[in-house]
């Protein structure tokens, strides 16, 4: 969700009738009683109405989860963090390891499979490989987790807020350091 209103959602997504497709795909969805639960994403152009979308989800009796933190695309470019909200960057926990490609995987619309939407190196060819490619996940991501490339060696690994594939995406994109690595905190995020 991009925003509360007509105005906002179609300038975000730069797209002429978005809000009226998205009201319309909500509507029907909730009519089909799918299981819903809505990302909230917030930059600097919608933050203002962040209690007014969660308004709206919470009147139709939906779960949301709020995303203050932009992310560079999945290729690696910086796009998205242009629009990164200062007022609402928020400090991650501290990342304690996840399951992907252990009990959950990402297929593309190409049926290549990755641990994750992230992660997408040493990508699985079901078309190809079969389903027994997918007994490979595993190992795979054993190897993109270790603290490699540009997290090479970091004193600060133990108690880093991104897990490797991440971290990799932000320093491809050439993100400002605070917006993902301990090495840029600010006093203001160290006690926030
Ligand atoms: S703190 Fe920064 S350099 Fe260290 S592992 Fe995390 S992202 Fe990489």
């Amino acid at each position: 969700m991009y925003g509360a209103s007509e105005g906002s959602f179609d300038e975000l997504t730069q797209r002429r009738g978005a809000w009226r497709s998205f009201e319309r795909g909500m509507a029907a969805a909730r009519d089909a009683n799918l299981p819903l639960r809505v990302s909230i994403v917030v930059t600097e152009d919608n933050a203002h109405e962040v209690d007014a979308m969660k308004a709206l989800v919470e009147g139709w009796g939906l779960d949301h989860h709020v995303y203050t933190n932009m992310q560079p695309t999945f290729s690696g470019t910086g796009e998205p963090l242009l629009v990164q909200s200062t007022e609402f960057l928020r400090r991650r926990p501290v990342f304690e390891g996840c399951n992907a490609g252990v009990t959950f995987f990402h297929a593309d619309p190409h049926a290549r499979v990755s641990i994750c939407k992230i992660g997408r190196d040493d990508q699985i060819d079901l078309m190809t490989e079969g389903l027994d490619g997918l007994r490979r996940l595993g190992e795979i991501s054993d190897r993109l987790m270790l603290r490699t490339g540009g997290c090479s060696g970091c004193s600060l690994s133990g108690s880093c807020r991104v897990c490797r594939p991440l971290a990799k995406v932000y320093q491809e994109a050439k993100a400002p350091l605070n917006t993902y690595c301990q090495h840029g905190d600010t006093k203001e995020m160290v006690h926030r």
